[in-house]
């Protein structure tokens, strides 16, 4: 038995940034700033709004 590989890796709190920062484009349904840069075209939704869209779409037929 080999004990010198039972090294746990540390847990990162940090994630990676999607976007650079802001400013963010404003959600189309709520206004609230979304997670994609404003430069972004047509319709821009934050992540609740583009899950509640994808149930919506899930749902259809
Ligand atoms: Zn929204």
């Amino acid at each position: 038995m080999d004990d010198s590989y039972c090294e746990t890796t540390p847990s990162r709190a940090a994630e990676p940034e999607p976007a650079a920062g802001p400013p963010y484009a404003a959600c189309v349904q709520c206004q609230e700033p979304t997670e994609y840069p404003e430069s972004t075209k047509g319709i821009t939704l934050c992540p609740v709004c583009e899950w509640r869209e994808a149930e919506r779409t899930a749902c259809s037929g």
